[in-house]
């Protein structure tokens, strides 16, 4: 079935252009017209369209321990990514397949409220809190297909394949049971994923699979499929590597694996210059997490200093926000430099307007999807007030306001007035969900 909408300003792949309109069939954009009259039956939107972006990396159990982990241990006197870690093992075992789902729908829900139009979750929860697999191996990942159909964001799904503890075949721990599997439970795991929605390779980390493992996944990847593992998040993984191997962790998978186009590094963020200038060359890419990696106290990738592509993933969902996103990613670069308007470039010097259009490229490429306000892209569409397109861009992001009103997903909208129609009802269930779990644990 065919619509249009028509906007005054559009954010189009080759920057703003006014008076266009956009033909929608089927959730595919079929035509873009510009500086012309509306089409037939369009139907005219105020303010500015823009592309959705795509959230590359999602952990959306872990939206139920945002505020629960800031604060100091008073025992240990230690608060590190480690100690987190051991807080959010310890939701991860407690939380049930309707838990997850809960969780999940809410995250899903506030990804397209901030703008976010399609999601890829990073999905390791596999098994039952014994450890023990559910009846249906793909038990939790078909709650998390469930909780994006409801919600209506566009979902790709990284079954994470997890075997041991840490390198050297450190035997895993009890409390990462919920995870693990061996190569034979992971195929029967992504045939059983197929068809619950796109789908990428996802082994979780070199800590957590041996070389030999590692070889067997990038088997199994299709031409053109992404494969994304974690990487270099931490000074103390890169350290463990280096007493394992000899070599820094990118500098490992470098050497070891085939980095091409289709490899999405997520953090990355303690490498060499060598290192990120490799990943560039290799085509891969490389998703930064700006607030969680801030939350966690993770590090700084120096994003001025690298020339590959990059996209921005919400992973731990300590908040869940686009624009706060895309902000602390600018402004941790001009504390790191201690310049201004880092992400601008030559060509679009409005530095909100270059990081969106970098964003929006990145996450496409990470999920293997089209993009961008273009004809055969999915019609995934956001839309600010305002008439002022660069200004406007610049005040959601930097200024903070909520200038969001809608939002389409294959040309359905799912936002409208800044608010998804599910959004109390989801809130109300995860609050009921987070009580029960703070009980539990
Ligand atoms: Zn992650």
């Amino acid at each position: 079935m065919g619509s249009s909408l028509f906007f005054r300003h559009a954010l189009l792949p080759t920057g703003w252009a006014e008076d266009v309109g956009i033909s929608i069939i089927d959730g595919l954009i079929s035509a873009v017209t510009t500086s012309a009259p509306p089409p037939p039956n369009a139907v005219t939107q105020p303010g500015i369209a823009l592309p959705g972006i795509a959230n590359l990396h999602s952990h959306s159990f872990q939206r139920a321990i945002s505020g629960l982990t800031e604060y100091r241990d008073a025992a240990t006197n230690t608060a590190n990514f480690w100690t987190w870690r051991d807080m959010m093992y310890r939701f991860a075992l407690a939380m049930d397949p309707d838990d997850v789902e809960a969780v999940a729908t809410l995250a899903f829900i506030e990804m397209l409220e901030s703008g976010f139009t399609s999601v890829l979750e990073f999905h390791y929860l596999h098994h039952a809190p014994d450890g023990g697999h559910y009846t249906n191996i793909a038990e939790l990942s078909s709650r998390i297909a469930a909780a994006a159909a409801g919600a209506g964001i566009d979902l790709t799904i990284a079954p994470v394949f997890y075997a041991q503890g840490d390198f050297a075949a450190a035997p895993p721990s009890p409390s990462q049971r919920r995870f693990i599997s061996d190569l034979d439970d992971y195929e029967t795991l992504l045939r059983a994923c197929e068809p619950l929605a796109r789908m990428v390779i996802a082994p979780h980390s070199l800590r957590a699979v041996t070389p030999e493992q590692l070889s067997a996944l990038t088997g199994l990847v299709r031409p053109g499929q992404p494969i994304h593992i974690h990487i270099a998040e931490q000074t103390a993984e890169v350290e463990a590597c280096l007493a394992w191997s000899g070599q820094r962790p990118v500098e490992w998978l470098r050497a070891h694996a085939d980095v091409n186009p289709q490899w999405c590094l997520i953090h990355a963020t303690h490498t060499t210059d060598d290192e990120r200038a490799g990943i560039a060359r290799s085509g891969a890419m490389v998703g930064l997490c700006p607030l969680t990696e801030a939350d966690l106290g993770d590090g700084i990738f120096p994003l001025r200093d690298y020339a590959g592509a990059w996209g921005l993933g919400s992973d731990s969902n300590i908040q869940i926000s686009l624009a706060a996103e895309l902000r602390m990613l600018e402004y941790v670069q001009r504390l790191h430099y201690r310049q201004r308007n880092i992400l601008a470039t030559t060509a679009l010097p409005a530095t909100a307007t270059a990081a969106y259009q970098a964003a929006c490229a990145g996450g496409a490429q990470a999920l293997a999807i089209n993009h961008g306000i273009t004809p055969g892209a999915p019609a995934n569409i956001i839309a600010l007030a305002g008439d002022a397109p660069d200004i406007a861009l610049a005040q959601f992001v930097f200024g903070g306001r909520q200038l969001l009103t809608d939002v389409w997903v294959h040309g359905t909208k799912r936002v409208a007035a800044g608010r998804h129609n599910l959004a109390a009802q989801a809130e109300a269930r995860f609050n009921r969900v987070l009580h029960k779990i703070l009980e539990r644990t």
